[in-house]
């Protein structure tokens, strides 16, 4: 799948005791390091405007300031953006020295990880590898294109991975010959400063890839809707989704493609010939890890009635064993929510599920910082779900084995389509199911999270996202304008 390169990045293993040292050496010259971040365009940068960033999970934790940029700022990068124009094996050449110097330089970016957006040590450790496996994939891609670049393409970026997908979207677009205006999230703007750092230092030149630190409502909503910009990719809400598309159907011309990563109402059906064992640790992880941050993220849990009581308790035994805390310790599974409004919105949403007698299990968690207890919530079904709630709250329903059908009706009603779980051992009935939903990754057997590049392409149907699939092979295809050239002789 990597053409000439070499697979995926091996990462570091917490269960070796060589590579925990080296993520201690590499990272704890950053453990109280003070970034200033700030735009990184190919001009002078106008704005004085300052955010402090502080550690959600300790506030006391000064990571550093960000100079948001302006609407000054926003026009300068618009008028110096120019495609990468050169030949599509030393751009290749380039994104892999990129992905070299992101290994070499993980100490900074698990501080930066941990630190600014609350990565456990395994979750930075998956980060850091996906964007590396991004970087190298679609430089591979890159060189496979027939087809010439768009033009300047904005990439928007989501908090819930501010390296990996952050990374991915400019690769693809670098690797196609755009040229990139990226807006993070305004939470995670030092992770992309750094990240950004690093690819100009592999040797992409600044007029090729500029970094827009700002307000989505000063920066996104400039740059998505300029008649210069001929594509956008962007990653969070569907309804931000919608509000882009809106925008560009207005200003940009109507070729221009919105490449979109959206929302999920995510569903994970356990039948009564599940390994509960098995069933419990992939329900755990999909729930709860990245604090059930991650778009893919178990959000509806279906037991098959038969079973349910005893599978429950032992759920519930399980989820006893999570260590809620600080993500820069190696033994936390759960690290805080990203700030204090995702705190207020996921809370009140469980006092009210708590003030209707729903809260079936909740943790402890610290008393400072962001933390939202992992909370398993009752529902009768997925009808009762009615938005995507971004934090490590699941919800559990029962269904009879005759009803099946109608759950996967019920599923395929919401409209979302991302990821889907199933634990089953008939696979009859795998195949029944699978077959009838409309959802664009499906996991049978394991875990419902955490694709991987070039064996997973990932992306969802419907409300959950536009297609095509990043981490596919036809996701780079998307950031080329196609043309057809027909001759006669
Ligand atoms: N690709 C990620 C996964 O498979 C999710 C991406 C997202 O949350 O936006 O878990």
């Amino acid at each position: 799948l990597y053409g000439d390169e070499r697979p995926n990045s091996r990462g570091w293993d917490l269960h070796d005791v060589d590579d925990v040292a080296a993520i201690e050496t590499a990272r704890n010259p950053f453990r109280d390091h003070f970034w200033t971040v700030g735009p990184l365009i190919n001009g002078d940068v106008k704005s004085k405007i300052e955010r402090p960033v502080v550690s959600p999970s300790n506030h006391n934790d000064k990571v550093g300031v960000v100079i948001q940029a302006s609407a000054e700022d926003v026009e300068t990068a618009l008028l110096h953006a120019a495609p990468w124009d050169q030949d599509a094996k030393l751009r290749a050449e380039t994104l892999r020295r990129a992905a070299d110097l992101y290994e070499k330089n993980f100490g900074e970016l698990f501080a930066a990880l941990s630190r600014e957006a609350g990565k456990t040590p395994m979750d930075a450790i998956a980060e850091v590898r996906e964007a590396v496996d991004f970087l190298r994939y679609y430089a591979a891609r890159g060189t496979e294109l027939t087809n010439p670049a768009r033009g300047v393409v904005a990439c928007v970026s989501p908090w819930n991975f501010p390296l990996a997908i952050f990374s991915g979207q400019i690769a693809a677009a670098l690797a196609a010959g755009n040229a990139v205006i990226a807006k993070p999230a305004d939470p995670t703007s030092i992770t992309a400063a750094i990240a950004v750092d690093l690819i100009h230092q592999a040797g992409v030149p600044r007029s090729a890839l500029q970094l827009l630190p700002g307000r989505g409502s000063v920066v996104g909503a400039k740059i998505t809707a300029d008649p210069r910009i001929k594509g956008v990719c962007f990653t969070g809400s569907t309804q931000t989704a919608q509000t882009i598309n809106r925008a560009m159907a207005e200003q940009i011309v109507p070729s221009a493609p919105l490449i979109a990563e959206t929302g999920g109402l995510n569903v994970m059906i356990v039948d009564s010939t599940a390994l509960p064992e098995q069933a419990i640790k992939d329900i755990v992880a999909s729930a709860f890890q990245s604090a059930g941050q991650r778009c893919s993220a178990l959000r509806l849990l279906y037991v098959q009635e038969d079973v349910a009581e005893p599978f429950l308790e032992m759920l519930f035994g399980a989820m006893d064993e999570l260590v809620v805390g600080s993500p820069w310790d190696y033994r936390t599974d759960v690290g805080p929510v990203i700030n204090s409004d995702a705190l207020d919105e996921i809370r009140e949403y469980i006092e009210l599920a708590r003030s209707n007698g729903r809260v079936l299990k909740e943790l402890a968690t610290p008393a400072e910082g962001t933390f939202v207890p992992p909370t398993v919530l009752k529902v009768n079904g997925i009808a009762d779900l009615g938005k995507e709630i971004f934090g490590p709250v699941m919800h559990v329903a029962t269904y009879k084995a005759s009803d099946l059908d109608a759950v996967v009706a019920a599923v395929n009603a919401t409209g979302y389509g991302l990821t889907f779980g199933m634990h089953s051992r008939i696979d009859d009935r795998i195949e029944q199911v699978t077959s009838q939903l409309n959802v664009g990754n499906m996991y049978i057997n394991r875990n419902q999270i955490g694709a991987i590049v070039g064996s997973q392409p990932f992306g969802g149907e419907g409300l959950s996202g536009t297609g095509p699939k990043a981490g596919g092979p036809s996701y780079v295809k998307r950031f080329a304008q196609p043309k057809t050239r027909s001759i006669e002789f």
